[in-house]
């Protein structure tokens, strides 16, 4: 290493240990290298210009910290010249001596590609270093800086995700019909010319666009429902490829909302093969992303290297990674198609499944923990002491997780079950666990008023009924010395907040119960054996992890009343066991739900009127409104005024919203509870699980514009008591498959089997936010493939034990793929 390789690898490395926060030298990185390559004539064949050069315009300052980790060390690797991870790979099995193969699939016709020239001409001798991958998309052919920032806007900024730019879909060249031979009931693909095409009203409200289209054998009409602004790019005598599934309409061929794309020129046509079809933006010709992806695929995919070990992807008989990327763009056909995605979903499911075994293992590894067993007699006495008898749900929760107590390895579980359907009473009995071996317990809620309110229900379990101050001895008479339980939240008065806290630092109480902020930022605990976490979604993985610092490796039970698909909950929580308690407790009268109306918006409101003159309460929810939070709040708020005013003028309103200081929210909760309120409007927001008994109806406004698993949520919020309680979905004009949402609301309480649906109608993003959730994006794998998950969880189990931290050199490339994931989602739970 030269002297200044040296220099620039201690700087890097400083950079790194600082946290990639540009804090390394003074003045900024990309200055220090700019003076660095002005002052050393560096070989234009050096891999260090090779990665200074790689990055994008605005510098190391401008990338972020997933960039710039992955650009470091790229770097570091290029300078030191390790052999773990080659500046300069081989393509596997490739013949270093030869020029660089054209890739095999699209043998572009007549005027086709030129062959790489210009700036590409220098490197044409040998593959490009893996370096290069990293570098930002303008060194591909005819990719300026303005195109380059509409394929960011598409998420492509470099060599890399161009290779990843993956198509949404294939026009099928290879099987062309033509409109005499189309087939009804068919996906297929045509190739015409537009005669005609207008802006159109279809039916009475919806417009569209009708075209007539045809080729040598025949004319047929297609429309575009709801894009009107469509006739105008279908000018008359444009080719026209067209895909998609033909019907008969007045007893014609016709298509219905097909795929389309302008020809704009034909050399594809004759390709004969799959073509891709790339997500597009605006300004970005469909011609231009193929062009730019080709290029990549052509000049740099060799130098793509394979994270898989060989006898993994032998075992599973898994494509090569080269060879799976260019059929994804470009397959030979259907078939081959499917593979190339079954091995990159593979690549997927595998880094999320390393990401989550290894917290899995770090989280029980990390420490001993004591093994909380509990004496027959103080269960005995615990169960007797109860007001009901268990469901046999509760109980078989209950057993995993007493067993799971009595390990000395840290228990890490999920415990899942529909709201109403009794978690707390297994928590319940986890704590008693806990404070028959002398350890204590903490119980933690995500809002002060779920915290109050759990800590009244343990008050109520560990007691019979008997109620406390907020920091209580309790006298189970199944225990044998009495247990001292405090409520931790951030609207005690402070000095009993420190009292508090001082007692849980010293040992004194046994259980804790407060908000998940307050736990964790301000409290030691002297002897903790026991951490339970209400409402999981909004627990990420740094919370988690923030709890092991609280003493020796505590147990660890998550609760979540969102019921998630055994697939989903394998990737998003494969880190945890899952108790699942699907069985609602005895005598609950299910929600009657209604899709109501528009039309019938009064009779629902005379309906909330007759309820609230028995005696009951409402909920209203405002719709959903995505885009800004400001525009949810100001509908709600107008919501509000006109309720008030015009609807329920002599009736008490409420008025929560995500923009109120959480006190204002938490009185307004409170006063709901308290019955000082008859109805309470509201956003979102009060999704999370309050309990109000009384409360026998929910309103939602807006219905379609919510997921099932929400919609579901909210329902969960009334019928917590004895009258029947009422679920009344209002929709304005629901799309086919939010009525088909609607539908299964009024059919079906199962959370788990409106969980399944929402995931299916609407995929993993939409099921509950991706951000919050902490998933990774997927691109290529599906949650619906159960197998592959499975094989994903077990190889990446077989090379965790034989690699724990994936040091080998085989494994170098997995262990960078999984950091740079886990740290993206790191990045965006924050
Ligand atoms: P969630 O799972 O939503 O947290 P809770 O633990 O709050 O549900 O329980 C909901 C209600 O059901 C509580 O009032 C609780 O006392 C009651 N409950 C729990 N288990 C049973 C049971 N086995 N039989 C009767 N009622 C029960
Ligand atoms: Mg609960």
């Amino acid at each position: 290493m030269n002297p200044v390789e040296e220099q620039i690898r201690k700087v890097l490395l400083l950079e790194k240990a600082k946290g990639l926060r540009d804090r390394a030298v003074l003045g900024g990185l990309d200055r220090y290298l700019k003076r660095l390559v002005e002052n050393h004539s560096l070989s234009p064949e050096s891999p260090l210009l090779r990665s200074i050069a790689a990055l994008p315009s605005h510098g190391y300052a401008s990338l972020d910290p997933a960039r710039r980790r992955r650009w470091l060390e790229s770097t570091l690797s290029a300078v030191s010249g390790d052999p773990a991870t080659p500046a300069r790979p081989r393509p596997a099995g490739g013949r270093p001596s030869e020029p660089r193969r054209r890739p095999s699939a699209p043998a572009a016709p007549g005027k086709g590609r030129a062959l790489p020239g210009g700036k590409q001409a220098a490197s044409a001798e040998r593959p490009p270093g893996e370096g290069a991958l990293e570098a930002p998309i303008t060194v591909l052919q005819g990719v300026r800086q303005a195109m380059a920032a509409k394929f960011a806007r598409l998420g492509v900024h470099t060599v890399r995700d161009a290779l990843y730019f993956f198509p949404r879909r294939h026009n099928d060249f290879a099987h062309i019909r033509k409109i005499a031979e189309l087939v009804v009931g068919q996906e297929q693909t045509v190739i015409v010319n537009v005669w005609s095409a207008e802006d159109t009203r279809i039916g009475r409200r919806l417009r569209g666009t009708e075209a007539w289209v045809a080729d040598e054998t025949g004319m047929m009409r297609v429309v575009w429902f709801n894009q009107p602004y469509l006739a105008r790019q279908l000018r008359t005598n444009a080719p026209l490829v067209l895909s998609g599934r033909v019907n008969l309409y007045k007893g014609q061929k016709t298509l219905e909302s097909p795929e389309w794309e302008l020809l704009e020129s034909d050399d594809l046509v004759h390709t004969g093969r799959l073509v891709p079809v790339y997500p597009l933006t605006s300004g970005l010709p469909a011609r231009t992303a193929r062009r730019t992806v080709r290029d990549a695929l052509d000049t740099y995919l060799e130098a793509l290297p394979d994270p898989l070990p060989d006898a993994l992807r032998r075992h599973r008989r898994l494509w090569r990674l080269q060879q799976a990327v260019r059929q994804m763009h470009y397959p030979d056909g259907w078939p081959e198609l499917d593979e190339a995605r079954r091995r990159l979903a593979f690549d997927e499911l595998l880094v999320i499944q390393i990401g989550v075994l290894r917290r899995r293992r770090l989280w029980q590894e990390g420490g001993r923990a004591q093994p909380l067993t509990l004496p027959e007699p103080v269960r005995r006495g615990f169960l007797e002491s109860l007001p009901f008898q268990l469901t046999s749900a509760q109980q078989r929760a209950m057993e995993s997780i007493l067993g799971d107590l009595a390990q000395e390895r840290p228990m890490s579980r999920l415990l899942q079950g529909d709201v109403g359907s009794g978690k707390t009473v297994v928590a319940a009995a986890a704590l008693v666990a806990a404070a028959a071996n002398g350890r204590q317990g903490v119980l933690m809620a995500p809002t002060e008023i779920l915290a109050e309110q759990h800590y009244r229900t343990l008050c109520n379990l560990l007691t019979a009924g008997q109620e406390m101050g907020w920091a209580g001895l309790l006298s189970p008479p199944y225990l044998e010395r009495p247990l001292r339980i405090a409520l931790l939240t951030g609207s005690l008065p402070s000095k009993e907040k420190a009292s508090v806290q001082r007692q849980v630092a010293e040992g004194v109480v046994d259980v804790a119960v407060g908000t998940h902020a307050l736990i964790q930022e301000e409290v030691g605990f002297e002897r903790l054996g026991l951490a339970v976490v209400d409402e999981q979604h909004r627990f990420g993985v740094m919370q988690r992890a923030a709890l092991r610092g609280k003493g020796p490796s505590p147990h660890l039970l998550v609760m979540t009343a969102t019921p998630i698909p055994r697939t989903l909950a394998l990737t998003l929580y494969g880190d945890l066991d899952i108790s699942v308690i699907d069985e609602m407790p005895p005598g609950r009268k299910p929600v009657k739900t209604l899709w109501t109306m528009p039309h019938e918006r009064d009779d629902a409101y005379r309906f909330v009127r007759e309820q609230v003159s028995e005696g009951r309460q409402a909920f209203v929810i405002c719709p959903l409104i995505e885009e800004s939070e400001v525009l949810a709040v100001r509908a709600a708020t107008q919501e509000y005024e006109r309720l008030s005013r015009e609807v329920f003028p002599n009736l008490r309103l409420g008025l929560l919203h995500g923009r109120l200081p959480s006190a204002e929210k938490d009185r307004v909760m409170r006063a709901f509870r308290d019955h000082d309120l008859d109805i309470l409007v509201s956003t979102a927001v009060v999704e999370v699980g309050i309990d109000v008994p009384n409360a026998t109806v929910m309103m939602v406004e807006g219905a379609d514009r919510f997921g099932l698993a929400q919609l579901h949520q909210f329902r969960g919020r009334v019928g917590r008591g004895a009258e029947q309680s009422y679920c009344l979905l209002l929709s304005d004009d629901p799309s086919e498959e939010a009525q088909e949402r609607l539908k299964l609301m009024e059919q079906t309480h199962d959370g788990f089997v409106l969980a399944e649906a929402d995931l299916r109608l609407r995929g993993p993003g939409e099921f509950f936010g991706t951000r919050q959730s902490g998933m990774p994006d997927l691109k290529v794998a599906r949650l619906s493939d159960v197998q592959l998950i499975e094989e994903a969880r077990e190889e990446a189990g077989t090379l965790l034990d034989a690699d724990p931290d994936l040091s080998g050199a085989e494994h170098a490339l997995l262990a960078t793929e999984a950091a740079r994931l886990w740290s993206r989602v790191v990045d965006e739970a924050h």
